[in-house]
């Protein structure tokens, strides 16, 4: 039986945060020192780091991920029971905040190469009650935003773009302009869950947009709906990034260009290791993307094949995980949708097939060689 040399984990905080911990514990100082710990100063600079990083875009903080999703359908106004189409293949949040707000979440198949969101899909999903689609990075790598977007526009609806996953990545459209995910639709929404590329040390997320009007409002709506202390125009949430945590994540997110870089170098090694065997699908790359290894993903063909690989990987010491074992439609909180097994055979497919890597910026060339080496010795014995 095979074992690694040093231990191989899907994701490795502790080390990552030992390499930055006298930045971490000055911000935690600082922090304390000034008792600000709501909309302290840290919020304010944290957003306007990000944004800069993302091409000038606009960034609202807020309390995490889901929260902003649910912040960027309240800023649309949609009429109740509006459709919100999502992918049939993705975390739930992305329909959680749909459904949480008396909307309905309208699902379409994903591809089977790029796992995101199928165009063709969305426009058979279109009704004339569709009031946003809501694309997700899924993985790291963005969706097809220049047909999504397309189909938005001609229908005059909303495109949201989840950028939970994609954090850094860049989409290049036919006409050669370059945005990053997350800038490119009406509102963008990401997370800084620790496990994310940009991850704080707790919860937190933050809205993205082009249009200052947009991000006047999120921030309003992330504050109780008010203009100003104790007036509210609008009814809102309670959803705003603690200090603490905008100051750990500014930290963090100088080291966001190398951590993007040695993921993407872990990713080629894998290409590297495993792009010969057959048996095993190696992510598709989209040409107009980059792509920044939130997971990597490779699809195993074969009944039960997959979850033998894995049980054989495990055994040999290299732990991996199944992001997403079940489809969204067939998530019993979603049933009164009304949706059918069969109905989203792409989606269906991937939940058995998908087998995630340990994927993270501190991957070493011989752990990734060693886990190309217990893949390939499971498929040289399986013939
Ligand atoms: C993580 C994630 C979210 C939710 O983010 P939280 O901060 O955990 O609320 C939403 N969508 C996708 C695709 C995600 O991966």
């Amino acid at each position: 039986m095979l074992r690694p040399s040093t231990p191989i984990r899907l994701l490795d905080l502790a080390a990552e945060h030992a390499a930055l911990q006298p930045a971490l514990d000055a911000a935690v100082r600082e922090v304390l020192a000034e008792a600000a710990f709501i909309q302290g100063p840290a919020v304010g600079q944290f957003a306007a780091e990000l944004g800069a990083y993302l091409g000038g875009a606009h960034v609202v903080p807020c309390a995490n991920g889901t929260d902003a999703l649910t912040l960027a359908l309240l800023s649309l106004d949609l009429p109740a029971g509006a459709e919100v189409i999502v992918p049939a293949f993705t975390y739930v949040a992305t329909l959680e905040a749909a459904a949480l707000l008396g909307l309905r979440p309208v699902l379409a198949d994903v591809r089977p190469d790029t796992f995101n969101l199928d165009p063709v899909a969305v426009a058979a999903a279109l009704t004339p009650r569709t009031g946003a689609i809501i694309a997700v990075h899924l993985f790291g790598q963005c969706a097809d935003l220049e047909a999504l977007g397309a189909l938005a526009a001609a229908h005059g609806v909303a495109l949201i773009e989840d950028n939970a996953q994609a954090l850094g990545a860049t989409f290049q459209s036919a006409s050669g302009v370059t945005a990053h995910a997350g800038t490119v639709g009406a509102v963008g929404t990401t997370s800084f869950f620790p496990s994310k590329n940009l991850g704080a040390l707790g919860d937190g997320g933050a809205l993205l947009t082009r249009d200052p009007a947009r991000a006047a409002l999120l921030q309003q709506l992330a504050n109780h709906g008010q203009s100003r202390k104790y007036h509210h125009q609008r009814i809102g949430l309670n959803s705003r990034l603690d200090t603490l945590q905008a100051a750990l994540l500014r930290v963090k997110l100088r080291q966001l260009p190398a951590n993007t870089a040695a993921r993407q170098a872990a990713a080629a090694r894998y290409d590297g290791a495993l792009d010969d065997i057959s048996g095993l699908k190696i992510p598709v790359r989209d040409a107009r993307s980059s792509h920044v290894f939130h997971q990597y993903t490779v699809q195993v063909e074969g009944p039960g094949r997959r979850d033998a690989l894995r049980e054989h990987l495990h055994q040999c010491g290299v732990p991996t995980s199944v992001y997403y074992p079940v489809p969204a439609h067939q998530q019993p909180a979603y049933a009164y949708l009304g949706y059918r097994t069969g109905q989203f055979p792409v989606a269906e497919r991937l939940c058995e097939t998908v087998l995630s890597l340990p994927m993270h910026p501190l991957l070493t060339v011989a752990q990734a060689a060693y886990v190309g080496e217990a893949m390939g010795y499971f498929f040289a014995g399986w013939e």
